[in-house]
């Protein structure tokens, strides 16, 4: 059985703890400047392990986030000007600093979004290096010059930040979400006002000040943390001043701004829900899959736009992978991500567990096998059982929608064709998984899976110099790689005459 550790009363908050959320900046940044919001409003952030407030922080109001845009404006050009070299030794030094204090941000994490600290160190580690990866990005905006077709002419092509940008982030990467928009804008040169998740708004205040601290001119980026999401945004995204929007959250929300960006025909990048096939054929190495399930499935205790949602597996492997894996599954303990040894942190509050627990009942009612889990675990916090279902049944609901829990439900195929038709039945195309020892397989899996990503052989895509995105509803751009800073890039082309 699963080991469920009961999770301690919140008044055991250790003294390295208090100290930590005493250093947090507890306002919203304007122009340089650490505020309360225009109302004098406050909201809790709470830690999801026990329910206990972290702290109560500014919400912002829309002439907040107004404000914030003024300073993003008045500061661009000052920003779009500054040498490359020096924006990025700004962004190295942050970065080097980031990772000095990646215990106080790794616990900061846990803390607010609840994720094991082993796995918040590795968010540090990946969310600073999109600083490390677009530093070095900074100076390597190109163009090119070349003689028109006629003969006639010159053409030379350049590349200038795109402006003001507008960064909203989900709660489930507080830090790496953050860092996968900051750093690709300010290496471009563009002015940022960031509209981080409510639920976890503290790392990304923790991060901004460290910003600050390395000497990030005043007004450069803004942040507006706020429980009045649709009121802050949508004045600043009808704003004109307003030249970039770049959203990481659900796929119902997306769409919603995507019809308000439209109104200032605004370029935006969406990086939305995702509904991830994990294949595993009859050739595939069943030590690397099951591996490969476990990060796929488990990290982030489900809750990442990345993780494996419908497991399908070859018959003839199924009945040794469900084995394998529910063993696995059964070995991992759940509780506080601070305490030693914790594979499966709470869930985000207590809708997402009764989300999980709605998709998990669906699919038992239609007749899938429980192998265990199943249920959400009593006492404080929101925690759910990790949880492996076999024999799901088509037309379950977890199929279709994002699980965003720790459930491993797993289906069967029987030919390729048939494995690639399920793998595509379904809106969304952030990433997909395979294993199998067939190269000319997955060189076919490439072409025709409808992904934007896929993990062949492994259970981790996520890399600061790859180009992170995906297709059908799962979005528009990609973060990250040198495609991550054309997001923000303008492009000009002149023309002059033959010289
Ligand atoms: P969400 O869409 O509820 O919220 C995301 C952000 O949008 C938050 O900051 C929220 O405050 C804000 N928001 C919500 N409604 C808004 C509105 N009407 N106007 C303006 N802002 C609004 O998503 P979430 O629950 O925070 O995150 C989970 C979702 O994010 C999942 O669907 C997941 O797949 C997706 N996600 C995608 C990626 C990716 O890279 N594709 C990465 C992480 C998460």
């Amino acid at each position: 059985m699963t080991t469920v550790t009961t999770t301690a009363p919140a008044a055991d908050r250790t003294d390295a703890e208090r100290e930590l959320l005493a250093r947090v900046p507890t306002g919203l940044l304007v122009d340089g400047v650490w505020q309360p919001a225009a109302d004098g409003r406050t909201f809790a952030v709470v830690d999801p392990a026990t329910g206990e407030t972290l702290l109560d922080i500014a919400d912002a109001t829309p002439e907040d986030g107004v404000r914030a845009l003024d300073a993003a404006e008045a500061a661009k050009r000052g920003w779009a000007t500054t040498p490359p070299r020096q924006r990025a030794e700004l962004m190295r030094r942050a970065f080097d600093l980031l990772l000095e204090r990646r215990e106080d941000f790794a616990l900061l994490m846990t803390l607010e979004m609840g994720k094991p600290l082993a796995e918040a160190r590795g968010e540090v580690a990946y969310g600073g290096e999109f600083l490390r990866w677009f530093s070095e990005e900074a100076v390597r905006i190109g163009g090119s010059y070349g003689v028109n077709p006629e003969g006639t002419g010159r053409a030379t092509v350049s590349h200038k930040p795109v402006g003001p940008a507008f960064l909203i982030t989900p709660w489930n990467f507080p830090l790496a979400m953050a860092t996968r928009k900051i750093a690709p804008a300010l290496a471009a040169g563009c002015t940022v006002v960031v509209k981080p998740a409510e639920l976890t708004p503290l790392t990304t205040l923790l991060f901004v000040d460290l910003l600050r601290e390395v000497g990030l001119p005043a007004g450069v980026v803004n942040v507006v943390p706020t429980t009045r999401a649709a009121d802050v945004s949508g004045p600043v995204i009808a704003d004109p001043r307003l030249r970039k929007l770049s959203f990481t959250g659900s796929t119902p929300v997306g769409r919603t701004l995507l019809a308000q960006a439209a109104q200032n025909v605004l370029r935006t990048s969406m990086e939305l829900g995702g509904n991830a096939p994990f294949l595993v054929f009859a050739d595939a190495d069943l030590d690397l899959a099951v591996e490969g399930a476990l990060a796929a499935k488990f990290r982030n205790t489900g809750q990442a736009c990345t993780a494996a949602n419908r497991f399908l597996v070859h018959e003839d492997v199924v009945d040794e992978f469900a084995r394998r894996v529910t063993a696995r599954v059964e070995a991992m303990r759940v509780g506080r991500g601070t305490e030693d040894g914790v594979a499966i942190g709470p869930l985000i509050d207590d809708r997402a567990v009764d989300k999980a627990h709605r998709l998990v009942t669906d699919a038992l009612d239609r007749g899938a096998t429980l192998r265990t889990g199943g249920h959400p675990v009593d006492g404080p916090g929101t925690f759910y059982a990790p949880t492996v279902l076999t024999d799901v049944q088509p037309g379950s609901d977890l199929l279709r929608d994002e699980i965003f829990g720790p459930v491993l439900a797993i289906r069967t195929f029987r030919t390729e064709d048939e494995a690639v038709a399920a793998a595509n039945d379904t809106e969304y195309g952030l990433v997909g998984y395979a294993f199998t020892e067939d190269p000319a397989r997955g060189q076919r899996l490439m072409e025709r899976l409808e992904t934007g990503m896929l993990g062949l052989n492994t259970g981790v895509v996520s890399n600061a110099s790859a180009p992170f995105g995906g297709v059908k509803q799962s979005g528009l751009g990609r973060e990250g790689g040198g495609e991550g800073i054309a997001e923000y890039l303008e492009t000009m082309y002149t023309l002059t005459p033959d010289p």
